[in-house]
């Protein structure tokens, strides 16, 4: 199938679908442009972020710098307030606002390992299920009770309290309960699976039960392979038993569609942002369509 004729059979999967489940991962928010690619990146969003512990642990992308053990607690802090920050500063692209567009009176649910919570810019959060936390929350890191906490008042108390790229240690935010240290709601080791997160899980399975019987299509966005057990190994289990499910999965490095679900499946290797413009009959002319060769690698995170 060329590349028109998998937009156009894309665009009437879309058209005739009774619901739609959109899978989004960091492709997703990577091909909303340079705001989101820090993670894996060295480029002006990840200086920013690191500042001088860039050139101190000579780490290249935020992702090994958050894992990086060299770092004391108060660098680590200092790296996660400044990514928190931008996450909630920063604009989130012409993609998302081109996904809404796509999305407009249809029957969708949304399930993401993204924890940027951009969707929750242009999306009712009761059609969304966070798979992975999202950075705006705190948790106690010893799960003493099951509650997160908004962080925007703590972080605007605590960012111009950063002295030489590192918080003071006894600023760290503790816990209301047990005392010990807070950290951030994102999946880890400590991250809180709670009552929160069960009722969001729980409304994306009602989400699918009340529509399987019915034409379902599953649109899978910017899914890398280190994760595949999040979204795209359940997005292809569900197309496979359920009788009138699709499903497609956009992605300039990792469009594969195993065999026993070929013929209700389409794969479409490319720029997330440009097959939207394509779906959406806008131009593409001003978007950078990258290089394949050259275009963020989503199997490196999430
Ligand atoms: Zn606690």
């Amino acid at each position: 199938m060329t590349e028109k004729d998998k937009i156009y059979r894309l665009r009437e999967l879309i058209n005739q679908a009774d619901a739609i489940v959109v899978g989004t991962a960091s492709g997703m928010s990577a091909a909303s442009g340079k705001n989101w690619r820090y993670f894996y990146q060295d480029d002006d969003v990840y200086k920013k972020i690191a500042g001088g512990l860039r050139e101190k642990y000579g780490d290249k992308n935020f992702f090994d710098a958050y894992y990086d053990p060299r770092m004391t607690k108060g660098e680590h802090w200092a790296l996660v307030l400044r990514s928190m920050d931008h996450t909630r500063k920063a604009e989130a692209g012409e993609s998302y606002e081109d996904l809404k567009e796509l999305l407009d009176g249809k029957n969708y649910y949304f399930v993401t390992t993204n924890q940027d919570a951009l969707l929750y810019r242009f999306f009712p959060a009761d059609r969304i299920t966070r798979l992975q936390g999202d950075w705006r929350y705190f948790q106690c890191k010893n799960r003493c009770h099951d509650e997160i906490y908004e962080n925007e008042k703590i972080l605007d108390e605590l960012l111009p309290k950063i002295e030489e790229d590192s918080l003071p240690e006894e600023l760290i935010p503790r816990c209301p309960h047990c005392g010990g240290e807070m950290v951030e709601w994102v999946r880890s080791r400590e991250f809180l699976q709670g009552k929160l997160y069960k009722e969001e899980y729980d409304r994306y399975l009602d989400f699918i039960r009340s529509n399987a019987t019915k034409r379902i299509l599953f649109l899978e966005l910017g899914v890398g392979m280190m994760t595949p057990m999040f979204i795209k190994e359940p997005f292809m289990n569900m197309t496979y038993q359920l009788p009138e499910a699709n499903y497609v999965t956009i992605n300039p490095k990792h469009a594969k569609i195993p065999k026993e679900i070929a013929d209700k499946s389409l794969n479409i290797q490319d720029d997330i942002a440009y097959v939207l413009k394509k779906l959406l009959g806008k131009s593409t002319e001003h978007l950078d369509h990258q290089d394949k060769n050259n275009i963020f690698d989503s199997s490196k995170i999430y």
